[in-house]
Order: C-alpha cells, then structure tokens, then sequence
C-alpha cells in the first residue's frame, strides 16, 4: 500500500540555488533517498583531472570515454553526518569533488554524451522503487520525465554565487567571491547551451525564484506541494 503512494520528485536548476538543501531536507522529511546527480558528474570529472585527461589547456574526451568502465559510482551513507557521501572507486572523495578545481570543469565533462548515458542509466536504476527525491540539471527533462512533481529552482548570480562562496569559505576552501562568481557564471551557460541535455525548465516543472524567499517559507511550499502529488499518487 505504502509503495503505491510514493512518487519521485524531480528538482532541477541553476548552480547554487539551494536545490540541495531543499531536496535533502524535504527527503528527510517524506523518509525519501535523496540523490545529489551534481555529485557523480564531479566525480567523474574528479577522475578525468586524476588521470589526467583534462587540465587547464586540453581535455581528452575519448580517453575518458574508453575508460568510463573504470569507473564506479556509489552513494556511501554516513551516519555520523546523516549525509550520503560520494565514493569514486570504494574512495571517498565526498570533499575533493567541491572544490572550486572540479567545479572549473565539471561543465566540460558534463557536455559528453557518453558520460550521462551512464550517470542517467544508474539514476534511473535507483529511481525504480520511487520514493527518491532527485536534483541536478536534467532530471524532469531527461532523467525522469513523468516524475509525480517537478521544481525548477532560478535565483540571481550573485545570489548564489553568494551563497557558493560562503559554503566553501565553512568547508575550508580557500576562494575569492569574484572566482566564484565567473564559475557560476561559466557553468550556467555551459549547462543551458550544450546540445546534450541542457539544462531547461521542464514544460510541467513548477518555477521557484528563490532570490529574496528565506529557505523556511521555501521549504513550507515545495512539502506542501509534494503532500498534494502523493495524495494524488
Ligand atoms: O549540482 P552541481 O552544481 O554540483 O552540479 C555540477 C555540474 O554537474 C553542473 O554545473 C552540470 O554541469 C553538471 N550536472 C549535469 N546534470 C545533472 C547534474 C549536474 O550536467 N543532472
């Protein structure tokens, strides 16, 4: 009875936009598996920048995509921190994977058509007993395009690239907000320009500007509309 009623909640946008936070704590709440699909494309891009097949002045895509069957993805649930922590090959990387370095590329590797055939399929994969909130850049496009609920999350650049800046300031990484800011900048129109999935608001996704709205109310509305899909479900 209880499987019949779960849906799969769908919320993409723009870098730095809360997402996250929205997504983890409304997963929490509903006893959901929340997935952070930004995470595995870092990873794969942590792994491109180890074997060097992507630096500053040159990126090897067929090198990276005749070794995509090198990689294993996982999800490791840590419970000291009550977080899902992302191993690449049984290591943790959960901390390299937000520095500002991965995030200089991360768009670059997110473009290859090869690279989100797998992540897609392994999301799909974790997505087949609903019940799983889910965020990243093409989730009710792509990913899940008959997800129960889809949220579209804009704010300002500076806003988030704000937000961004003080998250990895509390994280120890030491950064400039103006780096940060060209990031979010960069990655934005990479992200909504690439041939392959770009990032757009799905035709049914419900569009949240969360520039000047505190994460409270935020949060207040996207619970209430997810209460409303699963009684529909
Ligand atoms: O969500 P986050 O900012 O960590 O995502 C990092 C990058 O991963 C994005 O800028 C985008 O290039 C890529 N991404 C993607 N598709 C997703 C999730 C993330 O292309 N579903």
């Amino acid at each position: 009875m209880e499987k019949e009623n779960k849906i799969i909640i769908a919320i993409d946008g723009f870098s730095s936009t809360g997402k996250s936070t929205i997504a983890k704590h409304l997963a929490s709440e509903l006893n959901y598996l929340y997935v952070d699909t930004g995470a595995m494309y870092r990873a794969v891009t942590y792994f491109a920048m180890q074997q060097n097949f992507i630096n500053q002045s040159n990126f090897d895509k067929e090198a990276l995509v005749t070794s995509l069957k090198n990689i294993s993805l996982q999800f490791v649930y840590n419970s000291e921190l009550r977080f899902s922590e992302m191993h690449l090959n049984n290591v943790n990387v959960e901390r390299e994977i937000r520095s500002l370095e991965v995030s200089n590329f991360v768009s670059r590797v997110s473009e290859v058509s090869a690279v989100r055939r797998k992540l897609v399929e392994q999301q799909q994969q974790m997505g087949r007993e609903k019940g799983l909130v889910m965020d990243g850049r093409d989730i009710g496009t792509v990913v899940f395009p008959k997800a129960e609920l889809k949220l579209f999350m804009t704010a300002s650049p500076e806003k988030r690239a704000a937000r961004r800046y003080k998250e990895l300031l509390d994280k120890g990484h030491k950064v400039h907000y103006q780096e940060v800011l060209e990031n979010v900048e960069q990655r934005d129109l990479i992200d909504s320009t690439r041939e392959d999935s770009p990032l757009k608001k799905a035709d049914d996704a419900i569009e949240f500007d969360n520039s000047d709205m505190g994460l409270k109310e935020q949060f207040e509305r996207v619970y209430n509309l997810a209460l409303h899909r699963i009684s529909k479900a």
